[in-house]
């Protein structure tokens, strides 16, 4: 999938899971930071590709020593970022874990993680695949799901219903807004 296409449907993911879950607009804030975040995240796992943003943009070019679909495309990969962005971040200010008592800080964090996770499922089910046990074991998920061509018609009609998704549930959450508040 395209970065582009990776923040559309898992934004809209993690959107869905505020409204199913009944936790949408408990805290607006936090509900804002969460989705920046999960936006965030979900372009992360790329930055091992050799025309990525992030390596660009930064002196180091990561794709000289992450090749694509690496090690930042594993559950290894994904529980490493978890722990030493969880420990950077909570030396700063403390992360709250306790289920539906997050503050702000915790919604970035956990945007964040999750966002990248989003990823790594929605690689999954691309034609390349995921190599999600890797160094450990060598299993990919190529050909296992429905496979979709990175940057394909497909993966475009999909990040499309996730962008109209997106409004409608956003449309939705503001329309909940407006009736509580008036
Ligand atoms: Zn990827």
């Amino acid at each position: 999938m395209l970065i582009k296409s990776h923040r559309l449907c898992s934004i809209a993911i993690v959107e869905a899971g505020l409204i199913v879950s009944n936790t949408y607009l408990k805290s607006p804030t936090s509900d804002i930071l969460l989705l920046l975040a999960t936006s965030v995240g979900a372009g992360l796992p790329d930055i091992d590709h050799p025309n990525s943003t992030a390596s660009k943009k930064s002196p180091i070019h990561f794709s000289l020593f992450l090749h694509h679909r690496g090690i930042t495309h594993t559950l290894l990969g994904w529980l490493i970022f978890t722990g030493v962005l969880y420990f950077l971040m909570n030396l700063v200010i403390p992360i709250q874990l306790r289920p539906f008592e997050f503050n702000w800080w915790t919604s970035i964090w956990l945007g964040l993680i999750i966002g990248y996770f989003l990823h790594l499922l929605e690689d999954s089910f691309s034609t390349q695949g995921v190599n999600w046990l890797m160094p450990f074991h060598k299993v990919n998920t190529r050909g296992r799901f429905l496979r979709y061509k990175v940057g394909g018609s497909f993966e475009k009609m999909i990040a499309f219903l996730a962008f109209i998704a997106i409004l409608m549930m956003t449309a939705y959450a503001l329309g909940k807004m407006m009736t509580v508040s008036v």
